[in-house]
């Protein structure tokens, strides 16, 4: 099995990075990718360009051998879109492997306004994992799809290639990126709220400092 973790990772966070290695253990996974978007389709575009996000998860991801970094998003034109990203996937490992798309609540609750939302589950299973001040709180037109595909049976996501949506208890870590970049902006250190090789590299590039503000949303490297 396959985990997948897209993301804008401006910056990386321990709230990424330690619910991707509980599910990775809790499911077993072989390997989990992280995959930095460049254009992420619902919001404004992230603040460090694209390849020093990818570096900052390539330090931060050093020494976990299951976890890997893949850059295949910047090297589609337009939105990053999800299902195009899976669609790639699935051509590189085939169409038996499972594949399980990780994301957080906060992603979860916005996932019918994702383009071609309800075809993701037909190319991975969805894992989706509590973040603090997110609930389980459904819009209305994801109920019906979500209770006819949800599992409690670990089993089930290994037995077939996608098709399950399961609920993954993690431990609860109340970090964003947004909290970081304010943080930083403010002149403030944001020391044991990423790891440290994150830090560094922050420091060396002079990244989302208050002196780095209009350096910003050109991220068309
Ligand atoms: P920002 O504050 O800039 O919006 P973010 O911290 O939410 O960023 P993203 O890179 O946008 O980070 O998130 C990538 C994925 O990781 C999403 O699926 C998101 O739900 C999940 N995620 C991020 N932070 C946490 C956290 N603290 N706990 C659980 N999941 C998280």
């Amino acid at each position: 099995m396959i985990g997948i973790l897209g993301g804008t990772f401006d910056p990386v966070h321990f709230g990424h990075l330690r619910p991707a290695l509980e599910v990775t253990e809790a499911l077993g996974l072989e390997q989990l990718r992280l995959i930095p978007c460049r254009i992420p389709p619902h919001r404004r575009m992230p603040v460090a360009r694209s390849e020093q996000r990818a570096t900052m998860v390539e330090r931060a991801i050093a020494g976990e051998p299951r976890f890997v970094l893949d850059r295949r998003e910047f090297f589609r034109e337009g939105p990053s879109y999800s299902i195009d990203t899976l669609r790639s996937l699935r051509g590189e490992f085939g169409d038996t492997v499972p594949l399980c798309l990780i994301m957080g609540a906060d992603a979860f609750a916005g996932l019918s306004s994702w383009y071609e939302w309800e075809t993701l589950i037909e190319l991975a299973h969805i894992v989706v994992c509590q973040r603090p001040g997110y609930g389980v709180e459904l819009p209305d037109e994801m109920r019906d799809w979500a209770a006819a595909h949800q599992t409690d049976v670990l089993a089930d996501l290994a037995a077939r290639p996608a098709g399950c949506l399961w609920y993954q208890p993690v431990t609860a870590l109340d970090i964003s990126a947004t909290q970081i970049r304010d943080l930083l902006a403010g002149g403030r250190d944001a020391r044991f709220l990423l790891p440290e090789a994150v830090r560094d590299y922050i420091h060396e590039h002079g990244l989302y400092g208050p002196e780095a503000a209009d350096d910003t949303a050109r991220d068309d490297d």
